[in-house]
């Protein structure tokens, strides 16, 4: 197939995606996103268009749907909608989290779960890709309302997961508590200690170390390795971080160990600037033990903290930029900002906070820009290497767990580079994740026939 035949035939099954799933943005953006990139391998591999794998990979092999009520502390009744979309098994069981927030809908969760199958392939670690959630608030709840939430929400999903079949874990608004209101729910319906139909269990209870940490640590990894490619490296560097979740806080945890100097977090409400670099401790205080506001933390740092109500985080000066809150955060403007303010790297740590506008204005600055399917995959291997210890009924030390995170993403940086230069796009992660991602599920799908 010419180059010009492959490329009308992705513009074609991009048309079919919109047409198919009307009202679904976010899930346009990220099919766009892959299938742009993809017209080398289908020109250089008749099989692959033959078996009409492109057309197959963006449809969900399952996508579930289901009620979810639940009772508030005052008795009165809400009813929320649960989603659970089965993306594509060729590699592994169904793995991806769930996100519990207003804005979940359809889009959304298939926008994740698709990204989900390519960067799960690029882990190496057999996994396939899902992702889940609700438009469930779990902000302002009591522990016994997300409780009964969780609860009535694994009373529909038990039926769909297993560890061999698809599993769950966290994302925006579910971290340990709720990953802990889910299993047990999920144990005693089926009456089954099953330790490995969820990750990011609590650490005495069948979770791996550092699973919490593995995001930002990843991230961070994943910068560090683009950095080096570019004959430089991490210490003295600053950075400017978005988000106040568990990926922003490890991403400034990694940071300062790695000799770096993290100088922002955000949340909705705006941002904080900290001249002498986030103090982890007030942070993880404020966030994880008070689920607090980052105006709180301004507000008790003293002097060289500042809260910018509403601002923009990307117009503070720093080598390094690690979106790390939520979908289309950093647009061109934001990453024009960037540029001028002479920014070196940017990596994304949430899934596709870089808008396409913001990616070509990166790309012709000479930006390194890490995409993240290959960047924020840390999360995802290790919960890969959760699954690994429950099924042998095993714990690893926090030590073994990291070193093997070390080697997952300088192998993703490593295939995410050489498939780039392989395919003619030197120094194009983009194109370097979605073609190495796209590839090992290809070849899975091709040899395992009609499916
Ligand atoms: N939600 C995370 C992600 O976007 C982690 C998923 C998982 O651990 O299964 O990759």
């Amino acid at each position: 197939m010419t180059s010009a035949s492959a490329q009308d035939r992705l513009a074609a099954v991009h048309a079919e995606v919109v047409r198919r799933n009307p009202a679904e943005p976010e899930f346009h953006q990220a099919a766009r996103e892959v299938l742009e990139t993809l017209a080398p391998v289908l020109a250089a591999r008749p099989e692959v268009a033959e078996a009409a794998l492109v057309e197959r990979i963006v449809e969900p092999e399952r996508q579930v749907l289901f009620r979810v009520p639940w009772q508030d502390d005052r008795g009165r009744t809400h009813v929320n909608r649960g989603f659970r979309v089965e993306f594509n098994s060729a590699l592994g069981p169904y793995k991806g989290g769930l996100r519990f927030h207003p804005t979940v809908n359809l889009g959304i969760v298939k926008f994740l779960g698709f990204e989900q199958i390519f960067k799960n392939a690029l882990t190496g670690l057999g996994i396939g890709g899902g992702k889940g959630g609700s438009d469930f608030d779990p902000h302002g709840r009591s522990d016994a309302e997300v409780m009964r939430f969780c609860q009535s929400f694994m009373t529909e999903l038990y039926r769909h997961i297993g560890d061999r079949t698809d599993v769950p874990a966290g994302d925006i608004g579910v971290g340990g508590r709720e990953i802990g209101y889910l299993f047990g729910q999920y144990r005693r319906i089926t009456n089954r200690w099953e330790a490995g139909v969820l990750t990011g269990k609590g650490v005495g209870w069948g979770g791996s170390n550092a699973r919490t940490e593995a995001t930002g640590y990843g991230n961070v990894l994943f910068t560090a390795e683009m950095l080096r490619q570019r004959g430089e490296d991490l210490e003295g560097q600053q950075a400017v971080v978005s988000g106040s979740g568990n990926v922003a806080i490890y991403t400034v945890e990694k940071l300062h160990q790695l000799g770096a100097r993290a100088l922002t977090v955000s949340d909705s409400s705006g941002y904080v600037v900290d001249d002498k670099g986030i103090d982890l401790e007030l942070l993880k205080q404020i966030k994880e033990v008070e689920r607090g506001r980052v105006e709180d933390y301004a507000k008790r740092r003293g002097t060289s903290a500042t809260f910018v109500p509403g601002g923009s985080v990307w117009d503070v000066p720093a080598d390094l930029a690690l979106p790390s809150a939520t979908q289309n955060e950093l647009g061109a403007e934001a990453a024009r900002s960037l540029v001028r303010n002479g920014v070196k790297a940017v990596s994304e740590g949430a899934n596709m906070p870089v808008t396409p506008d913001a990616v070509r204005v990166l790309r012709e600055a000479g930006v390194a820009f890490g995409p993240g399917k290959a960047a924020n995959a840390g999360g995802v291997a290790v919960s890969a290497l959760e699954m690994r210890q429950n099924s042998g009924r095993d714990v690893w030390s926090k030590e073994r767990v990291e070193s093997e995170l070390a080697t997952v993403m300088q192998d993703i940086h490593h295939t995410c580079w050489e498939t780039a230069e392989r395919y003619g796009a030197p120094g194009d992660y983009v194109t370097g994740a979605n073609i190495a991602g796209f590839e090992r599920v290809a070849d899975a799908m091709l040899a395992q026939g009609l499916v």
